[in-house]
């Protein structure tokens, strides 16, 4: 059931991850008031296209009998959790902006999502990204042989909710390699399950997705952008990582 990969399947998901590491790294350069979602999408296609890879969320099926997903980024700004369209909004100096990328390379999925901020931002809203990111640190910190999959949910949202947040529930981070999403599921929340017994070789997507406000989300009628229930902000972290004998490896980062 759970793809342990080899070492020569790991080094093709490493390349997969720097290619989604520059996407993001060339995201945050450029994000700024002015620009529209849509642009973004363009330069981010762009990268992906020149390193031979694939963008892989394009042209995914809708699981709500919508369109396919139409760009190689989601772009989903304020409000909008995960699956945000990229479109002609233009940002404004105070958003904040999560970018998720998907590229396949050689076979192999790499998936990576950063909230960025848009010129200046409110107190709030950069205490939002900077606990989005380490409740990512802290779920992946646990990515080690031995623990279960609880773990890491424990982990994210304990420091989440000891900060204020909520975690959002309806959508959770998932193995990844062959497919973009693989078993097992990796919930940012603890149930009633425990979850697999994690192993080296394994290759997992953690991506806690914090509110400021409630858990519960809505989706658009474009039938991809969730949002938050109660119109308050959220941010979204996202690393493809391998769990290795030397401990949790981040592929989709820049080193
Ligand atoms: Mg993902």
């Amino acid at each position: 059931m759970i793809n342990i990969k080899s070492q020569r399947e790991l080094d093709k998901m490493r390349r997969a991850g720097e290619v989604v590491a520059r996407v993001l790294h060339r995201m945050g350069e450029i994000v700024a008031p002015g620009i529209t979602t849509a642009q973004l999408d363009k330069v981010a296609e762009e990268i992906i296209v020149k390193s031979g890879a694939i963008p892989s969320f394009k042209g995914f099926p809708c699981a709500y009998g919508g369109i396919d997903f139409p760009g190689s980024i989601c772009a989903s700004v304020n409000h909008v959790i995960i699956h945000g369209i990229p479109d002609g909004t233009t940002l404004n100096k105070g958003d904040i902006i999560s970018i998720d990328v998907g590229a396949i390379l050689e076979g192999y999925h790499a998936d990576a999502a950063r909230t960025f901020a848009v010129g200046e931002i409110s107190e709030a809203a950069q205490k939002l990204i900077y606990h989005t990111e380490e409740a990512f640190n802290r779920g992946a910190a646990q990515a080690i042989e031995g623990n279960r999959v609880r773990d890491i949910s424990f982990a994210v949202q304990e420091y989440a909710e000891k900060n204020g947040y909520s975690v959002v529930r309806d959508y959770v981070g998932h193995g990844v390699g062959r497919e973009m999403h693989e078993d097992p599921s990796i919930p940012n929340f603890v149930g009633h399950e425990k979850g697999v017994r994690l192993s080296n070789g394994m290759t997992i997507a953690i991506e806690p997705m914090i509110n400021i406000g409630t858990w519960k989300v809505k989706t658009l009628k474009d039938k991809w952008s969730v949002v938050t229930a109660d119109g308050e902000l959220s941010a979204h972290h996202e690393n493809t990582l391998a769990i290795t004998p030397n401990g949790p490896e981040i592929l989709t980062r820049l080193y």
